[in-house]
């Protein structure tokens, strides 16, 4: 075996380090914290097939300096697209988009198209000056793609995404600097290209997997915060979401001067659905009953589950007049919407159980000064009274 211009022990360094920082980056990837969707654990693992054969074509790479040049230049070329397609296709899978087998057309006649040119351009005209723009305007298309899925899907709240596209775009920018360093300021295939492709790789690389790392991390906090202040069986917000976020903006609107009222929400004679029903019916009926009022909420309102069958609801910037008309509303859709339930009898015939849903409310515009624990002692006596006054309706307190 004969070596060019290259200083093989320079070659097997990189080779070493980059194989290293391979198996780290896959092991570190592997270990990242999944959400449920299958699509995530798929996008790792086009992740880790991108990490595995950018490194297979970094040593075929190097082969061109052992007298394999045109196999080197082919398949080193090859496998890089591969790579950075991989890559595209583990950002379309991180983001849940759909890949059908069509799809993958356009990659293959890509690949297929660049192994020509670079077959002709080192076996018939061994033309780096040409080979070279092939290749990096090539590599640019599949990161161009990723790019533009990362920045269409990204999550604002998710630092993570913004920096993998950072990584890409850095990717982006420095493949045009490759083509005037790899031509002219080194020689052409100087074992000097071994360095700058190990630095470049190493490079990418790490701000890829670092990227990757924060945004699972990212996706796994928002899951966590949104578990947290999601009441499981209605999908409403949670008692703990409303007092986190209902005094500052009690305050806000009392800075603003504006209106705001407390409605406590009591659906009646739950206990009677139970028993007449079960359990698992009332589960229903709670998940219908929260569904109405999630319907008719508008983006400023604060609606939670308080606990049991009971529901508060904060409706800021709106009087009194403006509560009353709501509730209405309210009481409307729940009439005109009662829970229907197709159960198979025993003759198994479908019968629709048709369960009409009826709730008491009470309400109390918050006065300035007044703090949200008196303003539920206000509204849940004016709930008391509206259960008192015979329910189905509501009583202002
Ligand atoms: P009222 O009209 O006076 O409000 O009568 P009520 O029967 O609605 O009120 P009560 O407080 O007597 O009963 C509430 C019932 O709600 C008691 C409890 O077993 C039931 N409950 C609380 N949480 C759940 C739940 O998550 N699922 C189901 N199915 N029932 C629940
Ligand atoms: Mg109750
Ligand atoms: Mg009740």
């Amino acid at each position: 075996m004969q070596l060019l211009t290259a200083d093989a022990n320079l070659v097997l360094f990189s080779v070493s380090v980059l194989l290293i920082a391979t198996l780290s980056y896959i092991l570190f990837i592997q270990s990242l914290p999944v959400q449920p969707q299958a699509s995530q654990r798929i996008a790792l693992r086009y992740f880790s097939g991108f990490f595995v054969v950018g490194f297979i074509a970094f040593v075929l790479f190097c082969l061109r300096y052992f007298d394999w040049y045109v196999t080197s230049v082919v398949s080193a070329n090859f496998a890089y697209l591969c790579s950075i397609y991989l890559f595209y296709f583990g950002i379309r899978a991180r983001y849940q988009q759909p890949m059908h087998r069509r799809f993958l057309v356009w990659p293959l006649l890509h690949l297929f198209i660049l192994a020509l040119l670079m077959l002709y351009f080192s076996l018939v005209e061994n033309e780096l000056y040409i080979r070279l723009p092939i290749f990096l305007a090539s590599m640019c298309l599949p990161l161009l793609l990723s790019f533009s899925t990362i920045r269409q899907f990204e999550l604002p709240s998710n630092l993570g995404d913004r920096i993998l596209k950072f990584s890409v775009l850095l990717a982006l920018l420095t493949l045009p600097t490759l083509y005037p360093l790899f031509s002219f300021i080194i020689q052409p295939d100087h074992s000097s290209q071994v360095l700058v492709t190990t630095l470049v790789s190493l490079t990418l690389e790490t701000l890829c997997v670092g990227g990757l790392a924060i945004s699972y991390i990212y996706d796994l906090i928002d899951k966590l915060r949104h578990d947290a202040h999601t009441d499981k069986l209605t999908g409403a917000k949670n008692r703990r979401y409303f007092f986190r976020f209902a005094p500052p903006l009690l305050q806000q609107m009392h800075l603003e001067k504006k209106p705001v009222c407390l409605v406590m929400i009591d659906i009646d004679h739950f206990k009677q659905i139970n028993d007449q029903y079960g359990h698992q019916m009332g589960d229903l009926v709670l998940q219908h009953f929260a569904g109405i009022i999630i319907q008719q909420l508008k983006s400023a309102d604060l609606f939670a589950r308080y606990g049991g069958e009971e529901f508060a609801l904060l409706l800021p910037a709106c009087p009194i007049s403006g509560a009353v008309q709501r509730i209405n509303q309210l009481q409307s859709q729940l009439q005109s919407q009662p829970l229907q339930h197709k159960s198979a009898s025993a003759e198994a015939e479908q019968q629709t159980l048709n369960i009409a849903i009826t709730a008491s409310f009470g309400v109390t515009q918050i006065e300035p000064g007044v703090d949200l624990d008196q303003a539920f002692k206000q509204a849940d006596a004016a709930l008391y009274q509206a259960k008192l006054a015979g329910r189905n309706r509501l009583e202002i307190g």
